[in-house]
Parts: structure tokens; C-alpha cells; sequence
């Protein structure tokens, strides 16, 4: 089944307001299994929106349409889509009854055009409005389906769930299987890159589907199918996670929707293995992210935060002539980053250290740039492995990517 959502308001049109209901049916519909093909925005002009719904239904099963079903002459989708079907409109009693009531209960003189938002398209089914007047409707017309939804999100959400959804799975969906899908998450590989690995796969596979999508320094791939069970999806999506899998050995980290943080904290305790922190310029957040994951207790036993020369020297014993003078590298080097991984690790008698030194923003510093950040990786009996990042963004988004590359490589 493919669905197309035509909005309807010049507002819209004009930018005075976001076009939510579009988003949030498309959630909604791609839970239910249906694709989106195309979102629709049309103005209040009776000849236009008639040539959307006109273009929508030679391209779409299902047309949903929201705005523009309230009592003035500007609202016109009702009337736009019972003259493109051939039907007449006529006022639906019950609906009456709940605009009159509405305006009885205030005390308020109802005017005659508030009869509008009783308005139904003939053959359709009314759908009742719980938090507003006007009526939406629901038909099928010639093997396509047709609802219309009121404009204000608080009116049209819970009409779609409460009438729209059960509509349509009574009406339009009743042969389709549900859809599921497992969530792949990936570290230390770019958006680009993991895409560019799994080209081939993603060009000849139409079922189950897969879709890598970057957030906030994560790559996710999620992959769907359409099937009778759960029992038989997971077949399907099991072989295709292998697959996947193959040609990213060194890359995925989670089947599910789980941070990496948690990823860590559950493979070091499988193993037994335990972590500690010197944070720089992030000044905690990697230790903040390492301790909100439930039970990291076990693996994660203490860090300190260096964020002066002083402290970094006092308390990591970081040479001196590491940090100041003329030939120094500097609190932002590489020679930094080892020694405060290597100490902390000593300190602690941990078998992770972790270390983080860099520049966050906005000002440079050490006359280094914004987003030069050096990490390290001490394990014990190990060659310590130092990164340099250079990272753009602000200087939160650089201090939240800084531990996510962290603890991405840690994984790895
Ligand atoms: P009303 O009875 O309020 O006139 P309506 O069903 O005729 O409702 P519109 O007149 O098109 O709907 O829009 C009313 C209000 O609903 C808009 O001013 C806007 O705040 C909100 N709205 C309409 N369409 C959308 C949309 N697509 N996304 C988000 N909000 C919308
Ligand atoms: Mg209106």
C-alpha cells in the first residue's frame, strides 16, 4: 500500500507554520506498514487542491488529507474532494449534534456556519472529533482510500488513532502483513563509508529492506521486512544481519537499539576487565556516560578530571616539560594524552586508562585550533594507543563527539 498526505492551508505554504501533521502521520503509517511516497502541501484555492487530490490518487492507495474542515469560506477540502469523487456533501446528524451542543454548553450564539463542520462527503464514514468540532470522514471510492483529518495536531492525532487507524486497518489494510525490523549499530565507521561497504547488498535487496542513517556521530542500519509472523521475519532478518555483518566484522557492536556506552560496560564486564578516566577538556562527560549505564559499577572505578596544568601535573604527574615552555608540546599533544592514560591506569590499578585532552572552544588555546583533541587508550601489558581527532562543531558537539570516538575505539 503506498499513502499520500496532502496538507492543506496557505500558512503552510507561507512558512507561518511547520508542517507536523505530515511527520507525524508518516511515523504513524510506516508503523502500520504503509510507504509514503510523497507529502503534499497545498494552499486554500479550490482549483489547486483539486489537482493534488487528482495527482495524489493516480499515484496512491491511500490519500490522507488534513486542514481546512472548519466553518469558514477559506476551508474547502471537504467540498474540494466530494466534487472531485462526483458526490455530494450533506450534514451528518450526530456531528450537528456535537457542534450545537459545543456552543449550547457555552451559552454562545452559533453561527450559521459552524453547520459546515458537520459537513460530510455522501457514502463516507464520519469520524467523530473528541477534541475539537469539525468532523473528519473516511471513504473508498474506485479501490482507493480517502480520510480527512481537521488541521490543529491536537484535533487530528487523536483522531487518527482513535478513528482513522482502526479505519483503515478495517478497510484498506486488511491483507497486509506487519512490518518488523532490528536495529544494527555500528562504531569507529562513517555514514559514507559503511554505505559505500554495503552498496551492492542494498542495490539487489528489495526485501528486507536496509537503511543506514546517521545521528549525533552514530551510524544505525536498520533493516525491515514484511511478514505473516515474528517468527518468520526473524528468519529473514537474521540472514541478512550475517551478511551485514561479514562485510563489517570489525564495525558492529549491537543488534538493538543500545547506546555504546552500555555496549562497553556489558563486554568488559563479560570480560572481567575494568576501566578508569582522565578527562581534560571534557571534563567529566566520559565518565558521566561510562556510569549512566546501569550496573558499570563492576568496570568502571574511578577518573579524574585534570582540566588545569597544574592538576593534570599534581595528580597525573605529567612532566612538567611536557605541558610548559618553549620546545613543550603542550596539554594538547599526544605526549599528554599517553601520559595521563598511562597514569590513570597505574593510579587506579585499572586495565583500561582512558584519556582525553584537546580544545574544546570557542577560543583557541596553546594556539592550537578548535577541535584538535587527542585521546589515548592504555591497557595494561599494552602499547598505548594515542588518536588525534580533529573535530568540528561547537563546543558542545566537539566534547560529545570526543567521547563517542573514544569509546568507539575502545570497542574496537
Ligand atoms: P479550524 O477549525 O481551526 O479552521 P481546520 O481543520 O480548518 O481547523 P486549518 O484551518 O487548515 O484547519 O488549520 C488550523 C490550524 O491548525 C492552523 O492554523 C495550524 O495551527 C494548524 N495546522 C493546520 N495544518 C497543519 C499542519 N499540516 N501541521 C501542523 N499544524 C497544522
Ligand atoms: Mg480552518
Amino acid at each position: 500500500m503506498k499513502a499520500e498526505i496532502i496538507a492543506v492551508g496557505t500558512e503552510l505554504l507561507l512558512g507561518q507554520i511547520v508542517n507536523t501533521n505530515a511527520q507525524f502521520l508518516s511515523v504513524e503509517l510506516a508503523t502500520l506498514g504503509i510507504d509514503v511516497y510523497f507529502q503534499t502541501v497545498v494552499g486554500d484555492n479550490m482549483t489547486r487542491l483539486q489537482e493534488s487530490i487528482q495527482l495524489a490518487s493516480q499515484r496512491a492507495d491511500i490519500i490522507l488529507l488534513t486542514g481546512g474542515i472548519g466553518p469558514t469560506q477559506d476551508d474547502l477540502t471537504k467540498d474540494a474532494l466530494a466534487a472531485f469523487l462526483g458526490r455530494e456533501l450533506h450534514i451528518d446528524r450526530l456531528a450537528m449534534d456535537h457542534v450545537a451542543q459545543f456552543f449550547t454548553k457555552r451559552d454562545v450564539h452559533m453561527t450559521e456556519n459552524n453547520r459546515r463542520q458537520a459537513l460530510v462527503i455522501d457514502g463516507s464514514t464520519p469520524l467523530p472529533n473528541a477534541t475539537g468540532l469539525a468532523v473528519g470522514n473516511a471513504l473508498s471510492h474506485e479501490g482507493k482510500y480517502y480520510i480527512i483529518l481537521p488541521g490543529p495536531p491536537k484535533e487530528m492525532a487523536p483522531m487518527f488513532h482513535e478513528q482513522a487507524k482502526p479505519w483503515l486497518l478495517q478497510h484498506a489494510l486488511t491483507d497486509e502483513m506487519p512490518i518488523y525490523s532490528t536495529m544494527l549499530k555500528f562504531a569507529g565507521i562513517g555514514e559514507s563509508l559503511l554505505e559505500d561497504r554495503l552498496l551492492d547488498l542494498i542495490q539487489n535487496q528489495s526485501d528486507p529492506t536496509i537503511a543506514p542513517y546517521a545521528k549525533e556521530g552514530e551510524v544505525t542500519v536498520r533493516i525491515s521486512t514484511k511478514a505473516p509472523s515474528e517468527q518468520e521475519a526473524m528468519i529473514k532478518l537474521n540472514a541478512l544481519e550475517k551478511q551485514i555483518q561479514l562485510l563489517l566484522p570489525e564495525h558492529m557492536y549491537a543488534n538493538g537499539d543500545i547506546p555504546i556506552e552500555k555496549a562497553i560496560v556489558d563486554l568488559m564486564t563479560d570480560q572481567g576487565k575494568t576501566l578508569s578516566a582522565a578527562e581534560s577538556c571534557t571534563g567529566g562527560l566520559l565518565m558521566e556516560r561510562i556510569t549512566s549505564v546501569p550496573g558499570s559499577a563492576t568496570v568502571f572505578l574511578g577518573g579524574i578530571v585534570c582540566y588545569s596544568n597544574q592538576m593534570k601535573e599534581k595528580l597525573l604527574n605529567v612532566p612538567h616539560d611536557l605541558l610548559e615552555g618553549d620546545d613543550a608540546p603542550g596539554a594538547v599533544s599526544a605526549e599528554v594524552a599517553q601520559v595521563l592514560a598511562e597514569q590513570v591506569r597505574m593510579i587506579t590499578d585499572t586495565d583500561f586508562g582512558l584519556a582525553i585532552t584537546g580544545v574544546a572552544g570557542p577560543a583557541y588555546s596553546e594556539r592550537k585550533p578548535v577541535g584538535l583533541v587527542y585521546i589515548a587508550i592504555a591497557e595494561r601489558d599494552k602499547k598505548t594507543e594515542v588518536y588525534e581527532l580533529n573535530l568540528i562543531g561547537n563546543r558542545e558537539t566537539i566534547r560529545v563527539r570526543t567521547v563517542k570516538s573514544l569509546l568507539y575505539r575502545l570497542w574496537r
